[in-house]
C-alpha cells in the first residue's frame, strides 16, 4: 500500500519523479475508472504540474505535499475547470476562481489528478444520485461507496489517489470512508476555508481530507487549515486547547443507549466494542456517557439542512449559472431550468426546506430545530468536560447494494444517524476503518467514528493511529 508519508520519502530520495508516480496513479485511475466511476474528469494537466512539483524537488523546496497525486471532490471550484457539483444544472459551469484549498494543495505541490463525483450538491449517502451516474464500491461493485463524497473515497480505495478532499454535511466524508475501507476527516466548522466550495448547508458544511492512514490524512489536513480573510467563518487562531501537552491516553466516552437503539446491525456493533475493549487494553479509560438528546440529532439535521439548502440552491436560477432553458417568461425560464437541472433528491429538499421555512410553519419547525440544535451542542460540550472523545461505529451497517435505499428516502437518511450530531455541533470527527464483517460471503469494511472537543484534532488523529495499531 503506497501512501502520502512513503511517497513523501521516496520522492525526497529520488527513487521516482513525481511525473513517474503520476503517470502510475493516473493509469491506475484509467484502468479502474470504467469500473467504480470514482471520477467525473481525469484532468489532462496532471502531468503538467507533475513537472512542476519535480522541479520544487529537485530545487529542494520542501513543500509538503510536492508531486503527491490527490482527488477532489467536484464541489470544490478550480479556476478554469468544470465544476458541477454532481448536477446537471452545473454540467456546463466553468469555475473562474479556485476555492482556497485548492490554492493551499497547489502552493504545497499537489498534483489534483482529477474531480471525483458526488451526490447532486452533496445530497445523499450513496452518491448514487449523480449526474455523471453512480459511483460504485471498489471493495464490492455491485455495492454503494457511501455518500456524498463517495467518489473521493473510491478514488483512494482504488489507488486511483494517494489522497483525496470531500466535504461533509452531515457525515460525507465519514460514511463513505467507511464504506471504502479508509480514513476520513470531518475537521471543527471553520477549521477549513470554505471560500469555493459550494454551499450546501452553509452552518454544517466542512471540508476535509480522505486518505489510507490516519498519519496521511494528518498531513492532508495540516496543508488545507488555517484561516482565510475570504471566509469570516474561518477561524483566526490557535485554541487555549491547543497549547497545552498533547496526551496520550485519552478518556473515551460511549453513549451506550444510543448505540443500542434499534436499526443497527449486531456485527456492527461487536466490532466496536472489540476495538473498544482492545483501546481500554493499551491504556485508554472507557466510561459510558448520557447523551439523550443525541438521537434528535438526525431529525434536526433534516430540518436545518434543507432549509439551508433551500436558500443556497435559490441562485441556479437558469440565468446566473450553468443550465438554462429556454422559454416564453421569465418565470418559466426559473420554472424550467430548475425543474429540469435539478435531480428528484434536490427537488425534496429544496421543497422541504422552503415548507419549514414558510411564514406559516417557521416556528413550528425551524425555530424549534435550531433550539434542539443548541441543547444538543451544549449536551455535547458538557460532555467534553468529562471525557476527551465520544465513540460510535460511523455507520449502522457496511456498504449496501445499488439502489437499496434509493426509493426509500428515510432509510437513506438513517445512514447518518452516528456522523450528524458532529456537524450539529461543529466539531470533529474522524473514522478509521476498525475491521471487515461478512454480507453475501463479501468481506466490507466498517469504520469506528471519534468526535472530540472543538479544535481537538490532535486527539483524533491520535486516537486513530492507535485504531490501526489494535485492529486485527
Ligand atoms: N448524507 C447526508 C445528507 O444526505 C450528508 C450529506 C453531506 O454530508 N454532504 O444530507
Amino acid at each position: 500500500m503506497l501512501t502520502i508519508a512513503a511517497a513523501q520519502r521516496a520522492l525526497r530520495n529520488k527513487e521516482y519523479s513525481a511525473k513517474e508516480l503520476t503517470q502510475a496513479v493516473v493509469s491506475r485511475a484509467k484502468e479502474k475508472n470504467p469500473d467504480i466511476n470514482a471520477y467525473a474528469e481525469l484532468f489532462d494537466d496532471a502531468m503538467a504540474s507533475a513537472e512542476v512539483a519535480d522541479r520544487m524537488l529537485s530545487e529542494g523546496k520542501a513543500a509538503p505535499l510536492a508531486g503527491i497525486p490527490l482527488g477532489v471532490k467536484d464541489n470544490m471550484l478550480m479556476k478554469g475547470k468544470i465544476s458541477a457539483s454532481g448536477s446537471k444544472i452545473l454540467m456546463n459551469h466553468r469555475a473562474v476562481y479556485d476555492a482556497t484549498v485548492i490554492g493551499k494543495l497547489r502552493s504545497a505541490g499537489a498534483v489534483i489528478v482529477g474531480r471525483t463525483n458526488m451526490d447532486e450538491f452533496a445530497m445523499g449517502s450513496s452518491s448514487e444520485t449523480c449526474a455523471y451516474g453512480a459511483v460504485k464500491n471498489p471493495i464490492d461493485i455491485s455495492r454503494v461507496p457511501g455518500g456524498s463524497s463517495g467518489g473521493s473515497a473510491a478514488a483512494v480505495a482504488m489507488g486511483g489517489a494517494l489522497g483525496a478532499l470531500g466535504s461533509d454535511t452531515g457525515g460525507s466524508i465519514r460514511q463513505p470512508a467507511a464504506h471504502c475501507g479508509v480514513v476520513g476527516m470531518k475537521p471543527t466548522y471553520g477549521r477549513v476555508s470554505r471560500y469555493g466550495l459550494m454551499a450546501l448547508a452553509s452552518s454544517l458544511d466542512q471540508i476535509g481530507p480522505f486518505a489510507k492512514t490516519v498519519e496521511d490524512a494528518e498531513i492532508l489536513y495540516q496543508a488545507i487549515e488555517g484561516h482565510d480573510p475570504m471566509d469570516s467563518t474561518a477561524l483566526t487562531e490557535k485554541h487555549e486547547s491547543e497549547k497545552g501537552e498533547q496526551k496520550e491516553k485519552f478518556t473515551i466516552g460511549i453513549p451506550e443507549s444510543f448505540i443500542a437503539m434499534d436499526g443497527i446491525d449486531e456485527d456492527v456493533r461487536e466490532n466496536f466494542r472489540l476495538i473498544i475493549e482492545k483501546l481500554k487494553g493499551e491504556g485508554h479509560e472507557v466510561k459510558t456517557v448520557s447523551l439523550p438528546s443525541l438521537p434528535h440529532a438526525l431529525p434536526v439535521y433534516y430540518i436545518i439542512m434543507p432549509a439551508e439548502v433551500s436558500a443556497n440552491l435559490a441562485r441556479y436560477d437558469g440565468i446566473r449559472y450553468g443550465f438554462s432553458k429556454e422559454a416564453d417568461t421569465l418565470m418559466e425560464v426559473y420554472r424550467q431550468s430548475r425543474g429540469e437541472g435539478f435531480g428528484k433528491e434536490a427537488r425534496r429538499r429544496i421543497l422541504l426546506g422552503t415548507y419549514v421555512l414558510s411564514a406559516g410553519y417557521y416556528d413550528a419547525y425551524y425555530n424549534k430545530a435550531v433550539a434542539v440544535r443548541r441543547l444538543i451542542t451544549e449536551e455535547l460540550m458538557r460532555t467534553f468536560s468529562d471525557v476527551d472523545l465520544i465513540a460510535t461505529p460511523t455507520t449502522p451497517s457496511p456498504a449496501f447494494k445499488l439502489g437499496e435505499k434509493m426509493t426509500d428516502p428515510l432509510k437513506m437518511y438513517l445512514e447518518d444517524i452516528f456522523t450528524v450530531p458532529a456537524n450539529i455541533a461543529g466539531i470533529p470527527g474522524i473514522s478509521v476503518p476498525s475491521g471487515t464483517v461478512l454480507r453475501d460471503q463479501t468481506t466490507l469494511p466498517v469504520g469506528i467514528q471519534f468526535m472530540a472537543a472543538p479544535f481537538s484534532e490532535d486527539a483524533l488523529f491520535a486516537i486513530g493511529k492507535d485504531v490501526e495499531n489494535v485492529r486485527i
